[in-house]
């Protein structure tokens, strides 16, 4: 990766400096006279060079040796001031603030060549650059001028810290069951051992945070899987009725355990277009949490309607969830009570996959939900045409 982008730089450079050498000529020559002269694959040449400066992402900025601009491209001033035509012969010192590109374009000056400056702004869209700026013309005296050209890592940046929180997140999910384990085996191993009451009930506790760590690791693997797009759906037509059936059955253990009452509320005839056992692994994370965040005697129901998309319903009737948290809610770990989500065997992953599967399916997942009354996730499908 890194490799690539230091290759890309090196040729974004040299077709900039062509670029530049080529726009100083033709600044010297009137254009009647360079279109004399030119020939067909100069002018060829030079209409790419045109095209692909003005068309690139990047930003390219070259000042001469008194910090004024001479040559900029549309992305420059757009990262400057987008509300000028030009920044020609504007200072640099006019145009931004930063000390850290004034530097490197002052180094750039003295010959010097100038890489991985990084350079943040700081209006209403925060944007993050990587910097380098190589000298023009470079003799014992300095250069003629200096060329910056600034790559745009905002997204590199943000997917480093989405990454970073996510391994911080995960070691510190596993480290609570492991603390767990490791101090009940402790006590065992320092007499508890003897006590068979004792021992049955430490034991259980290790198994139970065992298992969440097992939970744990199988969505990590999962939902890294369904990101890194290694996960293929098998789309077709699905019989929702009989799949909401099915779902039911493999939870009604867990209701009947809570006392809560699972419905399928699906016409039979009802076909939605997806991934038989992805929709089943969504459905089946969603009517979980239903009874576990259900109350006694509650009642979670599966339920269709028919839009632009289809619309798939698993509703409620628990304590629903305060309004600040719904916009966060499908975030990995993201919990609205992490006791009782953590004390109920929860990775705080379900939704997160979820979300994930619905994307997959050109889809979403979208929640409502009245406090005291109770919550709606609807999965919503494109559909079968
Ligand atoms: P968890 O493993 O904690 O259930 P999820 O990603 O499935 O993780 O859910 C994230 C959080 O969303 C839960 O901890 C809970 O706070 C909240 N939540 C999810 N579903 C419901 C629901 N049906 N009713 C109330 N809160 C819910």
């Amino acid at each position: 990766m890194v490799a690539v982008e230091i290759i890309l730089a090196s040729l974004l450079l040299i077709v900039a400096v062509v670029w530049f050498a080529k726009r100083s000529k033709s600044d010297k020559n009137s254009l009647a006279q360079s279109e004399q002269t030119s020939s067909p694959e100069r002018l060829a040449l030079s209409s790419l060079l045109d095209a692909t400066m003005t068309g690139m992402r990047e930003g390219l900025l070259v000042v001469n040796r008194d910090m004024r601009v001479v040559a900029s491209n549309p992305a420059a001033r757009k990262l400057f001031n987008p509300s000028v035509a030009t920044l020609q012969s504007q200072r640099l010192t006019e145009l931004t603030r930063n000390p850290a590109i004034y530097s490197a374009f002052l180094d750039g000056l003295k010959g010097i060549e100038r890489s991985g400056v990084k350079v943040e702004t700081h209006g209403p869209e925060r944007q993050i650059f990587d910097l380098r700026v190589v000298p023009i013309g470079a003799n014992g005296n300095g250069a003629e001028g200096a060329l910056g050209v600034f790559f745009d890592i905002t997204r590199t940046e943000r997917l480093e810290i989405v990454r970073q929180e996510f391994l911080s997140n995960v070691s510190h999910e596993l480290r609570t069951p492991l603390t767990a384990i490791i101090a009940f085996v402790e006590t065992l191993e320092n007499g508890a051992i003897e006590d068979a009451e004792s021992c049955q009930r430490f034991l259980s506790i290790i198994r139970k945070n065992a298992s969440r760590m097992h939970s744990l690791i199988d969505d990590i693997l999962e939902l890294t899987a369904i990101e890194g797009g290694n996960v293929q759906l098998r789309a077709g037509p699905v019989d929702l009725f009989a799949l909401a059936e099915e779902v039911c059955a493999s939870l009604a253990a867990k209701a009947a355990a809570q006392d809560v009452t699972l419905k399928n509320n699906v016409d039979p005839e009802v076909m939605v277009y997806a991934d038989q056992r992805r929709l089943e692994q969504m459905l089946t994370n969603l009517v979980d949490n239903g009874i576990k965040f259900s109350r006694e005697h509650g009642t979670v129901s599966i339920s269709y309607e028919s839009d632009t998309r289809d619309k798939i319903l698993v509703h409620d009737n628990g304590d629903g969830i305060p309004s600040q948290h719904l916009d966060r809610l499908f975030e990995r770990f993201y919990r609205v009570d992490r006791a009782r989500s953590r004390d109920m065997g929860g990775t705080g992953l379900g939704l997160a996959i979820v979300k994930h599967l619905a994307l997959l399916h050109h889809g979403e997942v979208t929640v409502t939900s009245d406090l005291g009354k109770g919550s709606t996730f609807i999965i919503h499908l494109p559909k079968l045409s």
